[in-house]
């Protein structure tokens, strides 16, 4: 396997399958068998889940709702996610800790860096709810900033495109994909991957993402094995 300790950053919205909103049992059983695949192989997996599906601050703060309030109210929804989640794998038969960043000790672990980092060693898929904890943040930032802490050695945001595109490819055809790119190249020609705050972070500390189709199975293992699937994104 290329890589031996990953964070894999899913997207709230990737679980509503299609649905219009919430956690399809489906996909959720999908996305524990792919995991289960890399599992299987001895890759150490953390994740992070956004909560787009559920609740977001700034749709919130659109309709007039304090955006502090609706931020902390997303954060509370990457935690119902992580859950789901959890269930799922352990229903596949993996061990998981759910570890967050906001204290709800009746149901996760409060986030340990060290303790995270002794879970993975000892093969148990460790989710990181509740994002930063902090508002004004997202997901991504929550991806790249823990997987900066517990060393994992790249970012893999799995999504339902298959990579970073010239432009986007659900509007233009001519659209084309780009199989890698420096952080530099991103910048320069303006592209979307993650927003600043997570790209910067990824980019200071010189941990590669990459970007690839989590509902095309088979993706993710072909992805830790070091495949050209999707757009990597490297120093
Ligand atoms: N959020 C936050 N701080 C964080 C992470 C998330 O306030 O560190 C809130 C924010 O309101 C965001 C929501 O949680 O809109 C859901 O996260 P995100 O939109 O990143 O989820 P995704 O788009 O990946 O589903």
């Amino acid at each position: 396997m290329k890589y031996k300790r990953i964070l894999l950053k899913l997207s709230g919205e990737a679980l509503m399958g299609d649905r219009q909103y919430g956690i399809d049992p489906q996909r959720l059983a999908e996305y524990a068998q792919e995991i289960k695949q890399i599992h299987d192989k001895g890759v150490q997996i953390a994740v992070v889940i956004g909560g787009g599906n559920i609740f977001r601050g700034v749709a919130g703060a659109s309709n007039g709702m304090d955006r502090v309030q609706g931020d902390y109210m997303g954060m509370l929804a990457t935690v119902i996610n992580g859950m789901a989640l959890q269930g799922a794998l352990e229903d596949a038969g993996m061990q998981t800790r759910l570890q967050t960043a906001l204290k709800i000790e009746a149901i996760a672990e409060p986030y340990i860096k060290r303790r995270a980092v002794r879970h993975l060693e000892k093969g148990r898929i460790v989710i990181f709810g509740a994002g930063t904890g902090n508002p004004y943040f997202t997901t991504d930032t929550a991806a790249v900033l823990r997987g900066v802490e517990v060393n994992a050695d790249v970012i893999l945001k799995g999504t339902r495109v298959d990579g970073i595109y010239t432009a986007d490819p659900e509007k233009d055809t001519n659209a084309k994909k780009y199989n890698t790119l420096t952080f530099e190249d991103v910048l320069t020609k303006g592209l979307n991957v993650m927003d600043t705050t997570a790209f910067t972070l990824s980019q200071e500390n010189e941990l590669p993402i990459i970007v690839f189709d989590m509902n095309k199975a088979g993706n993710l293992v072909k992805v830790c094995e070091g495949e050209a699937v999707g757009t990597t994104v490297n120093v």
